[in-house]
């Protein structure tokens, strides 16, 4: 089988990729390694998932969606969305088709682990950043004697049950007032608290719905409005003292209204700066910490031993029924990397040894004809990152149209990617994110900003410019 187009992940980016690449009249299959379109909220069932960004900012702007059910869409309903987009747009997803390797020698040779082949003209990684789980090796976790699982890989209920959660990102302050809600026990392993925001939002009424069915138009207004607003948070999420020093207040302003103990609440205060890790927005997880149900144990988990964790402070919590590692993604370190082979044979994981690099996060040099949608620095703090992945396709596409002018592979010149990078250094150099504390943007093996975009949407699609000059032509025989 050959296919024009290949694209790897049938989630926001893959979808996005494979409508507008196919509007130009190309031949797109996705394959995705799963049993259902949808990526991360395919993959993320666990009680209390949603997502923290306003829904009709969190969809296609091809596609608005007049059916959301509240300002804060619940992980199902974008499952649903993105299921019905690639439904009603005839998409050709694969399922059950997980790339084992790529290879480049004029084109790109595709298999997968269960021994089927294929190859494609382009080769188009939309994997996620947030799709391999990452548990830490604590000791004695494999005698532990109840269920262990990953927010993101969810399959026991834990419903009256008590529970260890791990960790106190994005993911657990949703799962702990849910599994509080479900009668649920829980103890709270927080090596470093969050910064958290009220969130707010109410639930949209059958009367929005019926109106946005009607005209989609204000949908699309309400969609400025959000992308604006998202814009404008970027100085308080990257460092800027005043405006970060603002949000902050509102922080702990929130803290005290809603903790009244004091030693609760000083456990609960961060330390870490304001937006060096991703701020979190909830009106329900401190008064889940709270409650009689939860044990907040202010220190690392460090060991397990029979039915109990035992913290860095030497805290031993026993009597657990099951584990949850809301611990977050191996997202510096793709393992999508591994399998993917260009020019020589080199392994795209070899290109990016000391951390992630691309021309405009999208294309590598030694990579013809492969290009990334949500790979190096496209990572959005600030806002939804449904943007970032608009605006790297609107490239690609443009990319792909020069390519298929000439007829020949097109390889991101070295010089301008290593340009690029350098651009990017100096965008992220006295940023928050570097230095101030240890977080999932900084490829730990270089201290260098590799996943998060370090400025707003608007200064990555101005720094693009016009597509042509960064590409070259690949001479013949230069295969791997
Ligand atoms: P995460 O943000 O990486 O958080 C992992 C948590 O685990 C951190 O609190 C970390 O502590 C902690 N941790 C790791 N090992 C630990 C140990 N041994 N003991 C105690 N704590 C430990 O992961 P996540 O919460 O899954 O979120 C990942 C990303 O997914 C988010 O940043 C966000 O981009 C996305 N997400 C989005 C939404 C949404 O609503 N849009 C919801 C969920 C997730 P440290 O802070 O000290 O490292």
């Amino acid at each position: 089988m050959h296919v024009e187009v290949a694209v790897v992940g049938a989630g926001f980016a893959g979808i996005s990729a494979a409508i507008a690449l196919r509007a130009d009249g190309r031949e797109v299959v996705i394959f995705d390694r799963g049993s259902s379109a949808g990526g991360t909220w395919r993959d993320n069932v666990y009680p209390g998932v949603r997502c923290d960004v306003p829904a009709h900012l969190y969809a296609l702007r091809t596609h608005p969606n007049a059916r959301w059910s509240a300002e804060f869409a619940r992980g199902a309903e974008i499952h649903d969305y993105l299921e019905s987009v690639a439904r009603d747009e005839h998409l050709d997803i694969r399922l059950g088709a997980e790339l084992a390797s790529a290879r480049w020698d004029g084109r790109w040779h595709l298999t997968f682990t269960d021994g089927a082949r294929a190859t494609a003209t382009i080769l188009l990684l939309a994997c996620g950043r947030l799709s391999e789980p990452r548990i830490p090796a604590l000791p004695g976790l494999a005698d532990f004697h109840g269920p262990v699982q990953h927010t993101a890989r969810w399959s026991t209920e834990l419903d009256g049950k008590h529970v260890a959660v791990i960790g106190t990102g994005a993911s657990a302050i949703q799962l702990v007032p849910a599994l509080v809600r479900r009668g649920s026990r829980v103890t709270l392993f927080q090596r470093s608290a969050p910064w958290v925001l009220p969130r707010g939002g109410s639930d949209y009424t059958d009367g929005d719905r019926a109106r946005w069915s009607r005209n989609s138009t204000e949908m699309t207004v309400v969609r400025e409005a959000l992308r604006a607003d998202g814009e404008r948070r970027f100085p308080s999420r990257s460092g800027d003292p005043s405006a970060a020093g603002q949000a902050r207040r509102v922080a702990l302003a929130h803290l005290r209204a809603q903790v009244s103990d004091a030693s609760l609440r000083a456990a609960l205060t961060p330390t870490d700066e304001f937006g060096c890790k991703r701020v979190l927005l909830s009106d329900d997880f401190y008064p889940a910490v709270a409650g009689e149900q939860v044990v907040l144990e202010p220190a690392e988990a460090v060991r397990v031993t029979g039915d109990a964790v035992v913290s860095a402070r030497g805290v031993t919590h026993d009597g657990l029924d099951a584990i949850v590692f809301a611990t977050g993604f191996h997202a510096t370190t793709p393992p999508i990397a591994l399998r993917v082979h260009g020019e020589h044979g080199v392994a795209l994981s070899a290109h990016w040894s000391t951390g992630m690099t691309a021309y405009a996060g999208v294309a590598m040099a030694g990579f013809p004809d492969l290009f990334v949608v949500g790979g190096p620095n496209s990572a959005l703090t600030y806002t939804s990152s449904v943007l970032m992945i608009e605006a790297q396709v609107d490239y690609v596409r443009s990319a792909l149209t020069m390519r298929e002018a000439s007829g020949v592979p097109l390889r991101v010149r070295a010089d301008a990617e290593i340009a690029y990078t350098r651009e990017v250094d100096r965008r992220a150099q006295g940023r928050v994110w570097l230095g101030s504390c240890d977080n999932w943007y900084v490829d730990a093996r270089s201290g260098r900003l590799t996943v998060a975009w370090p400025g707003t949407v608007d200064e990555y699609v101005a720094g693009l410019g016009e597509v042509g000059a960064e590409f070259e032509q690949v001479a013949a025989g230069v295969g791997g």
